[in-house]
């Protein structure tokens, strides 16, 4: 009896499924590295590539400040030759997972310990200490992912791990490195721009946040592309935040905070918060608020409601939403949706 095409193509796929795990066996065994945040897991497999097997802790619409370490947590750690923080007290519940884990080679100090936001300079440094604050981070605003820029530093302190746990590999995660950074320049600046003036120039511009102004200066602002090109319309838009998550992306992209919807870091408003609120969303002009899907909708929706704002369900993590697989997705979808917002 002849058989079908069809259930030839079935046995096509048992049979390469069957072999499958000899292939995998084959393989050297890859280092396994767990992070707290799924963008940290994201730029890990960007350096690692396929060297490294990477599992991120928190899930992208979990709150990362209140994140409770969970026992299987440590049964994570307890294997990874890797462990990888955001570090500035976002991701505090770090060491208790590694404590936890009995590992010796991920805790703090040790080769396996990255810091991923080491180098960093952070913003929103407070003057003074007080729980009467709410939940205030000491060390300045945690949330530096939020500028690509930053992720540069981010993934460079990633690949040194790496190549002190795995120094065979560590060759390849150099250039790993050098190919994600210089894909992260050309996504911010577009290629003509790069050309024109190179990366460690435009950097230095962009740390200052001068680096529009330069331009315009110069006559060059038309060889603009790629993020700041697209996130043209949104320079000088002023918004409300729910948290104050957005200060490194605002400040890249030139929007212009204007207040936030929680009353405190931490602390969700009153109604006596939420009416002053609204009484300086209408003087300031502001129209478009930006709410996490980690948070609440139920205060941006009344808020919208009042101001005609319009609200930006805005990811903070990869994979936060649909379409947010990678670093590249995630602030591709935030540009648009402000962009969609800000018209
Ligand atoms: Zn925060």
């Amino acid at each position: 009896m002849l058989r079908s095409p069809l259930a030839l193509v079935a046995a096509a796929l048992v049979a390469l499924a069957l072999a499958a795990p000899t292939v995998a066996v084959a393989g050297p065994k890859k280092v396994a590295v767990v992070t707290t945040l799924n963008v940290l897991a994201a730029v890990t497999k960007e350096v690692g590539g396929d060297r490294v097997a990477v599992s991120a802790l928190a899930k992208p619409n979990q709150d990362p400040h209140t994140l409770v370490a969970k026992p299987t947590y440590k049964v994570a750690a307890k294997n990874a030759r890797m462990f990888v923080e955001l570090g500035l007290g976002l991701d505090g519940w770090a060491s208790a997972v590694t404590d936890a884990s009995g590992n010796p080679d991920i805790q703090l100090g040790q080769p396996g310990r990255v810091i991923a936001s080491d180098g960093i300079a952070t913003k929103e440094l407070p003057a003074t200490l007080s729980k009467s604050w709410g939940d205030i981070h000491p060390q300045g605003n945690p949330h530096v992912w939020l500028d690509p820029v930053n992720v540069k530093q981010i993934a460079a302190n990633i690949a040194a791990g790496l190549g002190r746990v795995d120094p065979d590999g560590k060759a390849t995660y150099d250039a790993n490195l050098k190919a994600f950074q210089a894909k992260l320049d050309e996504a911010l600046y577009g290629r003509a721009l790069l050309d024109e003036y190179g990366a460690s120039k435009l950097e230095r511009l962009s740390r200052r946040n001068e680096l529009i102004d330069y331009l315009k200066t110069k006559g060059t602002y038309d060889k603009l592309g790629g993020w700041l090109k697209r996130a043209e319309p949104l320079r000088g838009l002023k918004i409300v935040t729910y948290h104050k998550t957005w200060i490194y992306f605002c400040d890249r992209f030139g929007l212009v905070i204007d207040g936030e919807i929680e009353e405190k870091p931490g602390i969700p408003p009153s109604q006596d918060y939420l009416a002053k609120l609204i009484t300086k969303i209408k003087a300031d002009g502001v129209r478009v608020l930006f709410v996490d899907p980690i948070y609440p909708s139920k205060d941006g929706a009344f808020i919208a409601g009042k101001t005609g704002a319009k609200v930006v369900a805005s990811p903070i993590d990869v994979g936060g939403a649909p379409g947010t697989g990678d670093y590249f997705a995630l602030i591709d979808t935030l540009i648009t949706r402000s962009l969609a917002a800000a018209k």
